[in-house]
């Protein structure tokens, strides 16, 4: 049977990301992914916060710059602004630096990006369970790990393999593309148009991404209808590329070790809750984990490590988003009351909101 130090499943920003720090750790890798094109189909609004953003929401600068970089071949545009759009349609906009991206191509930078550093990238192949140190493919093939990386999103065959279950909201999410006016600014409705959770529009370089998220959904409002209803009342135009997934917005789990399994990205349910934002936290939880991985195939340091390193810089930003969506999603289930909340807080409360400070200070609208 082959045999690997490390054997990362899922070739997303987690998994890729895990894949090159372990190798460049010293560790022989195998990065594996079940898609027949990695990054494709796209389900994900794109949008990414620059590292100086970034480093605002999470302790962690020297972290961001070893493994948060966005190649320059995948940006689509560059914004500069993220407006917030009551029920009524009230517009709170303030400064937040960051760009859209094409997640077809920036998956695929990313795995390239392992296999350059030396790790081995095979593609399609599903993996379809873990048992000790097997880890079992579709095709009934098995290969020997003494560290297996669990970065395989949101439904993670890893995880339940390993029997871990981490307290799980998932959201419902639908993304699409149209054309639409495009500008520098990211927008997030929120209220009727995704009750309870959110819809946005993100430029790209020649159209827009559109979608939303809620945890539940309306009697009689299937995903397909609140993205219908959304476009229709904001006047965006006919829908293309329609695209359903997952998206978990739970609190952090305490642990991510598992025997000899790491679990980082979606897999592991890291993703800010309050924008459902998990690109940014996979690839440092990614880079964490390969790292810790390589550290005790090397040296036999211990895969506790792990826990320590993400949980140092994730855990407490993570735990205060879900804390603020889960409180936002009581009043965000009643238009008129969360209309008058975002008047009352405002542009710069919105802002606060978002970069985690809570309760936030109170200011002007703008
Ligand atoms: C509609 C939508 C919009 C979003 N918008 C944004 C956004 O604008 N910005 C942002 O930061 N985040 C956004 N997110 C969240 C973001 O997409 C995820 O948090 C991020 O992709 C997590 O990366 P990951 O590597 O952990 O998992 P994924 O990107 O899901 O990658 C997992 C990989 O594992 C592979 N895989 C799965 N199962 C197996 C298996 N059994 N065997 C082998 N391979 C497997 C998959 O093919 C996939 O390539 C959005 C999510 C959704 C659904």
């Amino acid at each position: 049977m082959e045999g690997f130090d490390v054997v990362v499943v899922g070739a997303g920003p987690a998994g890729s990301l895990a894949a090159r720090a372990a190798v460049e750790g010293g560790a022989t890798t195998l990065l594996l992914d079940h898609r027949a094109e990695l990054g494709h189909p796209v389900q994900c609004g794109e949008f990414l916060p620059s590292a100086r953003e970034l480093a605002d929401l999470l302790p962690c600068p020297a972290l961001i710059a070893a493994a948060y970089e966005v190649p320059a071949a995948t940006v689509q545009r560059e914004t500069r602004w993220m407006t917030c759009i009551s029920p009524y349609g009230h517009r709170f906009r303030f400064p937040l630096e960051g760009c859209t991206v094409s997640r077809r191509a920036f998956d695929k930078a990313l795995a390239h990006r392992a296999e350059g550093s030396g790790a081995e990238l095979r593609y399609p192949a599903g993996v379809t369970g873990v048992h000790d140190d097997e880890v079992v493919l579709a095709d009934g093939d098995r290969v020997r790990a003494r560290v297996v990386v669990g970065a395989d999103g949101p439904l993670s065959t890893v995880a339940r393999s390993v029997g871990f279950a981490p307290p799980r909201v998932l959201f419902r999410m639908i993304t699409a593309t149209i054309d639409a006016p495009l500008g520098d600014g990211i927008d997030l409705y929120f209220g009727r148009d995704a009750p309870g959770g959110y819809a946005w529009v993100f430029p790209r370089a020649f159209d827009a991404n559109v979608g939303l998220g809620v945890a539940t959904l309306p009697r009689s409002r299937p995903l397909d209808r609140l993205l219908d209803d959304l476009v229709r009342d904001h006047g965006l135009g006919p829908v293309r590329d329609r695209t359903r997934w997952w998206v978990p917005v739970g609190p952090p789990p305490e642990s991510l070790v598992r025997g000899r399994s790491l679990l980082a990205g979606d897999a592991a349910n890291l993703v800010m809750a309050t924008n459902g934002g998990g690109i940014p936290t996979a690839m440092l939880s990614g880079w964490l984990a390969g790292r810790a991985a390589a550290g005790h195939c090397r040296s036999g340091a211990p895969l506790a490590d792990y826990d320590r390193a993400w949980r140092a810089a994730l855990f407490r930003p993570l735990e205060r988003a879900a804390r603020i969506q889960r409180f936002s999603e009581r009043i965000a289930s009643f238009d008129p009351l969360l209309a008058l909340g975002m008047r009352y807080i405002g542009a710069s409360g919105l802002d606060e909101m978002m970069r985690l400070r809570w309760p936030p200070r109170l200011g002007r609208n703008s």
